[in-house]
């Protein structure tokens, strides 16, 4: 007899059957397993977050592959990467909405911006080099104001000489 927990489960593994197919990709027992941890992630995914997430039920998938199959992912428009510095490409699923950050290389802060922000660029790469920007979940980097009024301080200090 089929319980509650059963149907839910086969259903979304069907769903993301059909979400792997649709994106011209083969259904794998592995991609599977992995698009079900990104689809219950709330927010920014490394490949590593979603290795540990699976890795105690799914001891066959090793973390290379999680990396390899992130990328085709990424290829194929399921997730959007981008580099907040330090090493670490994180992902978002494609169903978030679209987004940008500002990263602060003082103190590391990460600050979330509206899609449109990067508009008055776009608009501008167009006018000048007639060049078409596909600006996707980009990461800018340089310092938070928090950071710059800090700095601004400690010029102002009177230094320790008497
Ligand atoms: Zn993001
Ligand atoms: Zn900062």
């Amino acid at each position: 007899m089929e319980t509650l927990t059963d149907t839910r489960v086969s259903r979304a593994r069907s769903d993301y059957a059909a979400l792997l197919r649709s994106r011209g990709l083969r259904v794998t027992p592995q991609r599977i397993v992995i698009l079900d941890a990104i689809a219950g992630a709330h927010d920014h995914f490394s490949a590593e977050d979603i290795h540990s997430a699976i890795a105690d039920d799914n001891p066959g998938i090793n973390l290379s592959t999680v990396y390899r199959t992130l990328e085709t992912f990424e290829r194929h428009h399921l997730v959007r990467r981008t580099d907040l510095g330090l090493n670490r490409i994180v992902y978002h699923w494609s169903g978030r909405a679209p987004h940008h950050h500002l990263v602060c290389h003082a103190c590391g802060r990460i600050i979330e911006i509206d899609d449109d922000a990067l508009q008055a660029l776009t608009r501008e790469l167009e006018r000048r080099y007639g060049f078409h920007a596909d600006l996707q979940h980009q990461s800018v980097f340089g310092h938070c104001a928090n950071c710059l009024n800090h700095q601004e301080d400690e010029e102002r200090l009177p230094n320790d000489k008497p």
